[in-house]
């Protein structure tokens, strides 16, 4: 799901020498999505919207330091999403996912171990993928790549169990104690897969000489990393297949874990996005269809 496409890429170089219809683009396919995840986090507030417009002008004011690794989307998404925390201090506004809204209580999400606390303030929201550190780049980019080949591992070999795991561990920082709960394993099972991703991880970094202290540091960039490059989420298309039911079985159980039970509110906000655009063409269809089927009628002497 991380990265940014040669069509994006040739997009934003559109944008940035000051194409206007190139933009309209990129309005046009991003803000059903960014207004359906401010509307699951708002309600079916007014300000909704007020919020998007902000978003993107913020994504134009912030252009020139945009750090292409993360894709548009998931850029767009942590600029709405600082926004919305920044503006209703609410503990759910922090949530990446609807079970954490359920197990919020067991959360350890709560002042600087949380992934987005750790963030700059709004005005350097902009500048969160253009940061500098070097070392810090290094590490991240390192870890992004260990839990990449993870991911891409589970999904060849269809792990869809281990995935799900390791999505509750990292991306939504669950206590083992709470997995187990949810997935119905035993915890000692979850401590071996997390014990044994942590390993890999930890192997992966230290064949690039980088060095990771303390347990929790890890865990946090970990979530940070995998939240920044969305590692686990379905491409669009995907969550189109599973919406049509066009997906094959364990495929199509991983998706509804993720978008269900996980709750992926970044995803959820794509599934509705692309329900409402369904909508709007049926309803564009059956427009054209009782246009053309009444036509005749019309102006018809009597
Ligand atoms: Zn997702």
């Amino acid at each position: 799901m991380s990265g940014i496409s040669k069509a994006e890429e040739v997009l934003l170089e559109q944008i940035r020498s000051g194409d206007q219809h190139a933009w309209e683009q990129l309005v046009t396919r991003y803000r059903g999505r960014l207004l359906s995840f401010a509307r699951a986090k708002l309600g079916q507030r007014a300000d909704a919207e007020d919020i998007i417009q902000d978003t993107f002008i913020a994504f134009l004011t912030g252009l020139s330091s945009f750090r292409a690794d993360a894709g548009i989307e998931t850029y767009l998404f942590t600029i709405l999403r600082r926004k919305i925390i920044n503006s209703y201090r609410s503990a759910h506004s922090k949530h990446i996912c609807l079970l954490q809204d359920v197990y919020q209580r067991t959360q350890r999400t709560i002042g600087d171990s949380d992934a987005f606390s750790a963030m700059p303030s709004d005005e350097m929201t902009a500048s969160f993928y253009a940061r500098k550190d070097e070392q810090n780049e290094l590490l991240r980019s390192t870890l992004s790549e260990a839990l990449t080949v993870l991911v891409d591992n589970y999904k060849s070999t269809l792990n869809f169990r281990d995935m799900q795991i390791v999505e509750l561990l990292f991306y939504c920082q669950f206590s083992n104690k709470d997995v187990a709960r949810i997935v119905e394993i035993n915890e000692r099972n979850i401590a071996v897969i997390k014990h044994r991703c942590l390993k890999q991880v930890r192997d992966h970094a230290a064949s690039s000489k980088l060095n990771v202290t303390q347990e929790t540091q890890l865990e946090d960039l970990l979530t940070q990393v995998w939240e920044a490059g969305r590692l686990s989420c379905p491409k669009r298309s995907t969550i189109g297949a599973y919406m049509l039911g066009t997906l094959d079985g364990n495929w199509h159980d991983y998706v509804k874990f993720h978008l269900n039970k996980l709750g992926c509110h970044f995803c959820r906000a794509n599934l509705t996005d692309l329900q409402e655009q369904t909508a709007e063409d049926k309803s564009q269809h059956l427009q054209k269809r009782i246009m053309e089927s009444t036509i005749g009628f019309l102006h018809k002497p009597r």
